[in-house]
């Protein structure tokens, strides 16, 4: 039986009327709103099964679900944008796949074959691709596979059974009124993740983890918190749901710097496409550590002139400040930079058919 062939449809009786969808892409904001189905496959008895299409609805769960108390819970986070033509293509995909399954194994669970992980997005915007925003713009379709423990009981073991289920939500641009550098905050009393600890897989507790350092960020009136290394606190590891790059010098002699894959921070799909495309763009990049005092001595004398942040959700996000417990300094005059500002419109670019896509990282589905 192929892959496709394994999945149930059951249409939705009663799906947002057209108008009403109309207004949603218009102005969708971001994971507020969801499209007419959803896509549930089961784990259990060693084996995945009942994968289906299926209205989007709550979830009857008993109390004692697993995943209520011990948390085993990943996700993964795409793009589907709409081509010129009107087709619909994802942003490597088998790289959302391929982390999805270490996150799983990261936590014990089971992990979902790559070709049903694909398989299950494809059906989804088969059916739900009225739902993805039209060409042109900085809309997209975001979607959100996830998987949880539903074994009942509360023996602390890892679970027999699983669900996953995959939803979509139409995202409007990151940056509506144009693009804004953000002002961080480096957390200096929390981390994020330790070594041997859970920081490199997509966990749903590690953002649980991270929500107080991020509401200290707001109520220093900063956008992003920056997370620093759990043993010394000395070294730059990413910055809220982003990797970061450093741009040293400019023009022909611009170079890039990116936290190496330390362990504890999240190998981001979009840190290792710009790794890749500003090579192509003649950038040297080095992957290592970069610390707080690298950094600010660096901004101080002028050496690093850009740090952006890079992810899924905002693309790239140019930082204008670094606050901390310290004090605050600039980064050059606060503006988004000339290298910065390049590798996102190449990536934009790609992303929506407008550039070539050497990699072959779109795939229409
Ligand atoms: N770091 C963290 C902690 C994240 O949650 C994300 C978003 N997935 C990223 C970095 C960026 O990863 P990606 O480029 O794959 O979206």
């Amino acid at each position: 039986m192929t892959v496709a062939a394994q999945f149930t449809r059951v249409t939705h009786p009663a799906p947002v009327p057209a108008q009403r969808r109309q207004e949603i892409l218009a102005e969708p904001g971001f994971g507020r709103y969801f499209t007419d189905h959803m896509v549930s496959i089961d784990y259990a008895d060693g084996q995945w099964g009942n994968a289906r299409v299926e209205p989007y609805g709550p979830l009857p769960m008993d109390p004692a679900t697993m995943v209520f108390h011990y948390g085993q819970a990943i996700f993964e986070g795409l793009k589907a944008y709409r081509q010129a033509d009107g087709s619909i293509a994802t942003f490597r995909v088998d790289a959302n796949a391929a982390r999805f399954q270490r996150s799983a194994k990261r936590m014990a669970m089971a992990e979902l074959p790559a070709e049903l992980f694909i398989e299950s997005i494809r059906q989804l915007i088969e059916v739900d691709a009225e739902w993805v925003p039209p060409a042109g713009g900085e809309e997209s379709l975001y979607l959100r596979p996830f998987m949880f423990s539903t074994e009942v009981g509360l023996g602390v073991k890892p679970a027999g059974a699983y669900k996953y289920l995959l939803l979509a939500s139409p995202a409007g641009a990151y940056f509506p009124r144009g693009l804004k550098p953000v002002r961080v905050w480096l957390s200096t009393e929390f981390v994020r993740a330790a070594p041997g600890g859970t920081g490199e897989a997509k966990v749903a507790g590690n953002y649980a983890a991270s929500l107080l350092a991020q509401q200290q960020a707001a109520e220093q009136g900063c956008d992003q918190v920056v997370w620093l290394d759990a043993c010394e606190h000395r070294y730059v590891e990413e910055m809220g749901t982003n990797n970061l790059f450093f741009v040293f010098g400019s023009g022909s002699d611009a170079r890039l710097v990116t936290p190496e894959l330390s362990g504890s921070l999240l190998p981001g799909i979009t840190r290792d496409s710009l790794i890749t495309l500003a090579a192509d763009a003649g950038y040297p990049v080095e992957e290592r550590k970069v610390s707080v005092e690298e950094w600010r001595k660096g901004v101080e004398t002028g050496e690093i002139t850009e740090v952006f942040g890079c992810g899924t959700a905002a693309v790239v996000i140019p930082v204008g400040s670094v606050n901390s417990a310290a004090g605050e300094f600039t980064i050059g005059n606060g503006e988004p930079g000339e290298v910065t500002m390049a590798l996102r419109d190449t990536l934009t670019g790609i992303q929506r058919g407008t550039f070539a896509d050497s990699h072959g990282w779109l795939r229409t589905l």
